[in-house]
């Protein structure tokens, strides 16, 4: 029966009913399935040392001919396999504590590669984590040394065992493969061709080889996903009919005018790019990202008061009631010359606050809207949206997100975001959106100096956070408390808390962290805020978002628990008044000290966030691996950015000039997408 990459792998030779099961849960159940197979990694063979010059207590691999085996109990009644190995150098004992039954593999007179450390027992002594048979008696071997994938394993099936299978077949397995990628597109990228890829993986004579491998194949899970995006992006767009605006320059106009300040280009540019969704006839669908401290809010205003020049109302959703206030303030202030008095909406008001408010939505009294979760509770309606705008949408559910957006017949929708994420990245994850990045920070701000210091300097420290608070500053004390439900960190939490009372007895100490009630956390925060506290422990829970000008220091405990993106965040509480602002990361980890020197030397938070991405693999950013329906097994979105972005390209090129995949040269990437994506028959049936 000729085998293809359909076929059950139960049909190859050397796979029984049982191994086939095993084999299954490993996700390998087609011919293809096992070609595809990833060594998660490598174990370098390649230096071979003389039998004579193992040392001991070192790591080593070795060739040599077996030329005794033997089974020795030892005291303990473990039985104890042997064979002593011969090269030209000398000999030397290799000793499998536990396995007897190698007896029936490794035999007098074969070649055997060893690897492992080299220790003393009546003698040097290797004891293999891992041996190979290169020839058997009479048969000439390879006399360098290799390297050897490790597979991913189950019971039942040992990764030697499934290194054995697939070297078996492995030349019958590559004759299957093709290439979907045309040359001068793998020459554009920079990815070396299927077959060689796949013989890298399971059979490098290099590591460097093996990586050259993964990325191609690296690239081909990538651009699979993006050409399911690029087409949902295609055909979203074409079902996308939303409001069109039009550009009246008028409340636009007039807040230009009497802006506080000069907008800086990165903000005109946002403005000019939402203005242009607004005006088109398409929903817009638009993230906004922008560090902290880069002025999204006054952009999102814009986009507002298009709206309301258009007679539609438009709401701002944020994920807290100090947030939700903080807008308020800010839109009260920026409208005040234009006459127009924002709304405001928040679970802590009175029934008949609410009520009121509501009564004016509906009426279409209100046209500015800002509030919490409360503006999407059932009773609220409005009589006219046409843009809902959400801050720190992540901080959001789909469906919260969703519920605002429903409250208005298809208003175009502004997300807002302060955690930066690489943009090949976003739209990976965010699929249908567009992406408009803010990189730079308005002027006139403080600087904030950034510096790395042990515990040693903590005298030093507190009398330079007295001297602030003493000028009228005030300044955060972060406690890391990774989980808020580990007793410990908060309990650590809490008594610096009270230390720190004692040691600024002169000034006023809060402490926020997440097991406080909601009201009591808002409570101490507007205190902060109000300058009626004036060194403010807390935990990571801290607000994002929230800007406390006065705020100048930023002392951070135990940095090393903290990952690069949360510490950017953390920075960013400080610096947003005219004075100098100071970040300390104070540390006596010495192994955290490069990283979080690396971090004092850098304030670019898209930087950043791929530093941290490298750092922390994709753990955080859930859902990110199953993107586009599909598990990566090759690509990492740490390592592989460039890549993501390469087929990003290339697939939208593809979709652009054909947007269906009718063309015959685009056949294999349709079959491939038909093949391995739920939805692929829904986005590729209309044509
Ligand atoms: P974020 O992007 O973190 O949400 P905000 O919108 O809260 O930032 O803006 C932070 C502060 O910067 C606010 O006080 C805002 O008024 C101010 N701001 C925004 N744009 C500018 C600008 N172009 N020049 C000076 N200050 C600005
Ligand atoms: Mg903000």
């Amino acid at each position: 029966m000729p085998l293809d990459l359909a076929t059950s792998v139960k049909y190859l030779k050397g796979v029984g009913p049982r191994r086939a099961e095993a084999l299954g849960r490993l996700g390998v159940r087609t011919v293809g399935d096992l070609l595809y197979h990833a060594p998660h990694r490598y174990l370098d063979a390649t230096t071979i040392t003389p039998l004579a010059r193992a040392q001991m207590g070192t790591e080593v691999s070795c060739v040599g001919r077996v030329v005794t085996t033997g089974i020795l109990p030892t005291r303990r009644g473990l039985r104890v396999f042997r064979a002593v190995l011969k090269d030209d150098s000398g000999l030397l004992e290799c000793a499998w504590p536990g396995q007897p039954f190698l007896e029936r593999t490794i035999k007098k007179g074969q070649l055997l590669l060893v690897t492992g450390p080299v220790r003393y027992y009546h003698g040097r002594q290797v004891v293999p984590r891992e041996f190979i048979v290169l020839a058997e008696e009479g048969e000439t071997g390879p006399d360098r040394g290799l390297i050897l994938p490790v597979y991913p394993a189950t019971a039942g099936l040992s990764h030697k065992q499934i290194r054995a299978l697939i070297n078996q077949h492995l030349e019958a397995l590559l004759a299957l493969a093709r290439d979907p990628h045309p040359k001068p597109l793998r020459e554009r990228v920079g990815i070396s061709e299927l077959r060689t890829a796949l013989a890298a993986v399971h059979r490098p004579e290099t590591l460097p080889q093996a990586e050259a491998g993964r990325r191609r194949l690296a690239f081909d899970e990538f651009f699979d996903q993006q050409l399911v995006q690029a087409r949902a992006r295609f055909l979203a767009k074409r079902a996308r009919a939303g409001i069109r605006f039009e550009l009246k320059r008028e409340l636009t106009t007039r807040l230009k005018e009497h802006l506080p300040f000069e907008l800086t280009a990165d903000q005109r540019q946002a403005i000019r790019e939402i203005a242009d969704d607004m005006t088109a006839p398409l929903r817009m669908h638009r993230l906004l990202m922008g560090d902290v401290g880069t002025g999204k809010t006054v952009v999102a205003l814009f986009a507002m008061l298009l709206a309301v020049e258009n007679d539609y109302q438009a709401a701002i959703m944020a994920p807290t009631e100090l947030l939700a206030e903080q807008h308020f303030a800010t839109l009260t202030q920026l409208l005040e010359p234009l006459a127009i008095r924002p709304e405001l909406l928040i679970g802590r008001f009175t029934a008949a606050e609410k009520a009121a408010a509501r009564e004016r939505m509906a009426r279409g009294a209100s046209r500015v809207i800002v509030g919490t979760h409360a503006l999407i509770q059932e009773s609220v309606t409005f009589q006219r949206l046409g843009l809902a705008v959400i801050d720190e949408q992540h901080r959001f559910g789909v469906e919260q997100r969703a519920a605002l957006v429903e409250k208005g017949d298809a208003p175009d929708v502004l997300l807002l975001t302060a955690t930066p994420i690489p943009r090949s990245l976003a739209l990976t994850l965010y699929g249908d959106l567009d992406v408009t990045q803010l990189r730079e920070r308005p002027p006139g701000r403080g600087a904030v100096k950034a510096a790395l210091r042990t515990d040693e300097a903590r005298a030093r420290i507190y009398e330079f956070i007295r001297s602030e608070c003493a000028a009228g500053r005030q300044a955060y004390v972060i406690y890391p408390v990774i989980d808020e439900s580990e007793k410990a960190d908060l309990k650590a939490a809490t008594t610096m808390a009270d230390k720190l009372t004692k040691v600024f007895r002169e000034f006023t100490v809060g402490l926020v962290h997440g097991r406080l009630r909601a009201e009591e956390r808002d409570d101490t925060m507007r205190a902060f805020r109000d300058n009626q506290v004036h060194v403010l422990v807390a935990t990571s829970v801290i607000e994002v978002g929230i800007d406390v000008a006065n705020a100048t220091v930023m002392l951070i405990e135990h940095a090393e628990r903290f990952g690069l993106a949360q510490l950017h965040q953390l920075r960013g509480r400080v610096g947003r008044g005219s004075a100098p602002s100071h970040c300390i990361l104070l540390s006596d980890v010495p192994e955290a000290a490069t990283r979080l020197e690396a971090f004092t030397k850098t304030t670019d938070g898209f930087r950043i966030a791929e530093l941290d991405l490298q750092e922390r693999g994709m753990g955080e950013l859930a859902g990110a691996r199953q993107s586009g329906g599909m598990a990566l097994r090759y690509a990492d979105f740490g390592r592989d950015l460039d890549l993501l972005e390469a087929s990003r390209r290339a697939a939208a090129g593809i979709i652009e000039r054909d947007p269906a995949l009718t063309r015959p040269e685009h056949a294999v990437y349709r079959e491939r997408i038909l093949q391995r994506y739920e939805r692929g028959f829904e986005l590729f049936r209309v044509g």
